[in-house]
């Protein structure tokens, strides 16, 4: 999955690199945003709108980063949307919601500014042109609080086309293929970043950090965020967590919390292939002894916690009356994983744990006790949602490998509300700003919503280009 991934940027990469052979220059602006995904977008368009020069690097062929591949979902409490679905809700609600789910770990301040000013940041990017989609939907671990994830229509892809039109209109100059190395630190300020690519030096009075996340740096990971290690990521090439090394160098902190938004998927699948799809429905999960561990309908970045306990891997079981009711396309696409041996496939559950080398008569009970659940309607084991348990009892069985993922990394610069990045001490160094999934202190150790990360990348972009227009 990552391989296709990859191999698809990569080709994109030599294509754009056989068509630029321009001489690289030096460049002098006001702004320059080292990070051309959501967070850098959005910055740049704030700094510019201010009256700044911005110039934007970016170090892949095109603009987007994580945030183009996004379900492009982000939360948001007390808007407008919200009031026309009869939604009841408020910023404030919002707050304790994170506060709580991160046991009080995250930043407060942060979460704070994030909260109570994500209704005007809808609002706000209502007025760059991008589209919404009507349905407010939930996305939390519980279904206790209010519908808050609002979306862009078209995904992560269409919310990367309005900002990069925004942009645009904004006389924001964007290098693709220009990756930002080195800051440039005189007098204790940093005065601009040394790059590669079309430009090899810009001077300016503010750098903004809007790197992402290193989902794509394995040694990181290792260092900073080890429980997912060995986790299979998904996320783009650009995410190495350059911007964190080259703010380190310059004395920058970090928020004390690294961690990655869980997920899990079937390796050598793209992430929302059909047999990847599969990995995420409520069906029922077992581990290498044949053993019920998770309530399977719960949030995906709790079912990655619960995977973790299980060594990262478990197998989806089902049932080939389940699987005849799946659209054709995924009907299709289990049978070639099942001839490519990707996917189990087995006329009884003994010879079905037999091949999988689980033993027999754990599996069968597991299977027992889950359809008389599934038939009483109840779930003493793990309480889930009666309603979404099914019955599987006709054979032939099916095991589809599960391995615990991720959607990128949390943790990173710590940054104060304005987006001005801060020494142990807490001071703030001159000149360098951050944003996005570079910083860290918002999120705490489990992703706590789905939408919680844009959300997080759209107020720290606002902010850190609205400062650092004004240097
Ligand atoms: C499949 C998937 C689905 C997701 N869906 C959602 C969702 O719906 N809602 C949500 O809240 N979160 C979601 N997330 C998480 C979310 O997308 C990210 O946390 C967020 O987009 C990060 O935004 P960013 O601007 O900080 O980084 P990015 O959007 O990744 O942008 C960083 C950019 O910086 C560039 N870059 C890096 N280093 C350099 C350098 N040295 N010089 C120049 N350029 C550089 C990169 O190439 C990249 O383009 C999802 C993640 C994935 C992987």
């Amino acid at each position: 999955m990552r391989h296709k991934l990859i191999s698809v940027l990569l080709a994109a990469l030599l294509l754009a690199a056989v068509g630029t052979n321009a001489a690289a220059a030096d460049a002098e602006t006001d702004v320059v945003v080292v990070g051309g995904g959501g967070a850098g977008l959005i910055a740049a368009i704030e700094a510019a709108d201010q009256g700044a020069d911005v110039i934007v690097l970016e170090k892949l062929p095109f603009v987007g980063g994580e945030t183009l591949i996004s379900g492009g979902a982000f939360q948001a409490a007390g808007t407008e949307l919200q009031e026309e679905a009869g939604i009841e809700d408020s910023g404030e609600d919002l707050f304790k919601y994170w506060m709580k789910a991160s046991h009080f770990n995250s930043d407060p301040e942060l979460v704070r500014e994030v909260a109570l000013n994500s209704a005007e940041n809808v609002e706000w990017l209502q007025e760059q042109g991008m589209e919404l989609s009507d349905d407010v939907t939930r996305g939390a671990w519980t279904d206790k609080v209010p519908k808050r994830v609002h979306r862009a229509e078209g995904g992560g892809t269409e919310f990367i086309a309005a900002l990069e039109e925004a942009a645009d209109d904004a006389g924001v100059e964007i290098y693709t293929e220009t990756k930002g190395v080195e800051l440039i630190e005189e007098d204790d300020a940093i005065v601009g970043i040394k790059a590669e690519g079309k430009l090899e030096e810009v001077r300016a009075a503010a750098v903004i950090l809007a790197t992402g996340g290193f989902g794509d740096n394995e040694d990181l990971i290792e260092e900073y965020a080890p429980h997912f290690a060995d986790t299979v990521p998904v996320t783009t090439p650009g995410n190495t967590g350059t911007g964190l090394l080259m703010a380190k160098e310059k004395g920058a902190a970090t928020a004390e919390i690294f961690s990655a938004i869980g997920y899990r998927t079937v390796e050598d699948y793209a992430w929302d292939s059909p047999v990847a799809g599969l990995a995420m429905q409520p069906i029922l999960f077992v581990n290498e002894d044949g053993h019920r561990f998770v309530d399977e309908s719960a949030h995906y970045a709790l079912i990655a916690q619960a995977l973790g306990k299980q060594g990262g891997f478990a197998y989806q079981i089902l049932d080939s009356s389940f699987l005849a009711d799946l659209p054709q396309d995924t009907q299709d696409a289990v049978a070639d994983a099942i001839d490519d041996g990707d996917i189990h496939e087995a006329d009884s559950l003994d010879a079905l744990a037999e091949d999988l080398g689980i033993p027999e008569d754990n599996l069968a009970a597991t299977l027992d006790t889950f359809n008389e659940y599934a038939a009483e309607g109840t779930d003493p084991k793990f309480f889930r949602d009666p309603d979404t348990l099914t019955e599987l009892d006709t054979a032939p069985y099916y095991a589809v490998p599960v391995r615990k993922a991720h959607l990128g990394t949390i943790g990173g610069l710590k940054i104060n509300t304005e987006g001005e990045v801060l020494t142990d001490e807490g001071t703030s160094i001159p000149g360098l700003y951050a944003a996005g999934s570079v910083t860290g202190g918002f999120l705490g150790p489990v992703y706590p919503a789905g939408g919680s990360a844009i959300a997080m990348v759209i107020e720290t972009g606002r902010a850190a280009g609205r400062t650092a227009a004004q240097e």
